[in-house]
This record gives structure tokens, C-alpha cells and sequence, in this order.
């Protein structure tokens, strides 16, 4: 595996999103990094939230949006 790389592509073989003109992923705004919140559980087991940075996971951390609400949704509906 290459690690450290500016990724262009999300890993899979073929993607499409990754090969199409591509709009910016709306999790990230294309800036390929996200910040969702974590539950956390404490000393007392109570579960609270943490906000955390990573990679975007929703692009596979290209900034490309790879799961559009709107694309038609194959063999249902
Ligand atoms: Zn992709
Ligand atoms: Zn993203």
C-alpha cells in the first residue's frame, strides 16, 4: 500500500466518481478533511461526544463527492 500521498483517487478500481468531472463532496466541501463527532465513553460510562479531524471518510478522502442524493439509486424505486 502507498500511504502519504496526496490521493486523487479513493481506492477503488474504476471508480466513478473518482473518473467523473466530479463536484466537490459536500461533507468536505472538497477540502478532503471532516471533522464528525465520536461518541466517547468516559470513567463514569457515560457517553458523550467528541469532535475529531480526519480524513474524509464520505470521499474516501479525495474531496469528490461519491455518494450523490440525487444519483438514481440502482434497482430500487
Ligand atoms: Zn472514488
Ligand atoms: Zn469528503
Amino acid at each position: 500500500m502507498r500511504v502519504g500521498r496526496t490521493r486523487q483517487r479513493c481506492g477503488v478500481d474504476g471508480c466513478e466518481w473518482c473518473a467523473g468531472a466530479g463536484r466537490p463532496c459536500r461533507f468536505c466541501a472538497g477540502t478532503r478533511r471532516w471533522r464528525p463527532e465520536r461518541p466517547l465513553r468516559d470513567a463514569d460510562g457515560v457517553i458523550g461526544w467528541v469532535r475529531v479531524e480526519e480524513e474524509c471518510r464520505m470521499c474516501g478522502g479525495t474531496g469528490r463527492e461519491h455518494n450523490p442524493l440525487d444519483a438514481p439509486a440502482a434497482g430500487s424505486r
